[in-house]
């Protein structure tokens, strides 16, 4: 079971030491869960060293540039985040599609080049509301899938975009039947994205396919994150 907290555009170096500091022994207390937190550029370092050298718990980053160097302002490379103690990176996150022109061939080079540099890849899929409501939500999410590598370093997140950030979780029956689709094209771990909170975690956790979740806003305040991994460890230990 893995729990990743996608802490979006929230929380500079001085709260992400104060949190990462928090959460360095949650591990210990949620057996069987590998927990992820993924603060901005600017708070990795701070996270790194939070957690210290001791804790389990991983620093991703939220994106990552495909090449290795050169003339790409705003962006960062996989090598840059070797080089800082980050071990993997979300890529194709749906507000990167929706806002920064992130398209299946960018998400796709920016996975690539993550793993090829050693880095650990959460590739991000989902329909919008509109496809959905369309029917679909499969051809949308097996086009997606078809650009994601296959490598035993990546897990892919489902993340229905009507259901992020908005408070309307999928039902564990949507979400499941999402899951086993994806599941049927590509061997990777599957994790859930959209409005997870510590109330809607374990109902979601318990299905078969889901193997984790991606959590935005309700991993931004450490008693919830916590509640959340809490929540996965029993669903792992039943
Ligand atoms: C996310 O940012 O990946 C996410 C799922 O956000 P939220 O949990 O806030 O919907």
């Amino acid at each position: 079971m893995l729990i990743a907290g996608n802490w979006k555009m929230f929380k500079g170096a001085h709260e992400a030491r104060a949190f990462t500091t928090r959460l360095r022994h949650l591990p210990e207390r949620a057996p069987g869960v590998e927990v992820i937190v993924c603060p901005p550029f600017v708070s990795l370092e701070a996270s790194i060293q939070g957690l210290g050298s001791e804790s389990t718990v991983r620093v991703y980053a939220q994106n990552v540039h495909w090449e290795l160097e050169g003339a790409y302002t705003g962006e960062v490379s996989a090598p840059m985040l070797l080089e800082l103690g980050v071990k993997g990176a979300i890529v194709g996150h749906s507000e990167r599609r929706q806002h920064f022109g992130d398209t299946d061939e960018t998400v796709r080079r920016r996975a690539e080049a993550a793993l090829e540099a050693g880095l650990a890849v959460i590739a991000c899929i989902g329909e919008t509301e509109a496809e959905r409501e369309a029917e679909e939500t499969e051809a949308v999410l097996a086009r997606q899938v078809a650009a994601i590598p296959r490598h035993e370093r990546l897990v892919i997140a489902y993340e229905p975009v009507w259901a992020i950030g908005t408070g309307r979780t999928a039902s564990p029956e949507t979400a499941q039947e999402a899951h086993a689709f994806v599941k049927s094209l590509h061997p990777a771990l599957v994790l859930y994205g959209g409005s997870v909170k510590p109330e809607s975690a374990s109902s979601l956790l318990v299905q078969p396919d889901v193997d984790g979740a991606l959590v935005g806003g309700a991993s931004i305040d450490p008693t919830s994150f916590e509640a959340i991994c809490l929540a996965a460890a029993q669903v792992a230990s039943a």
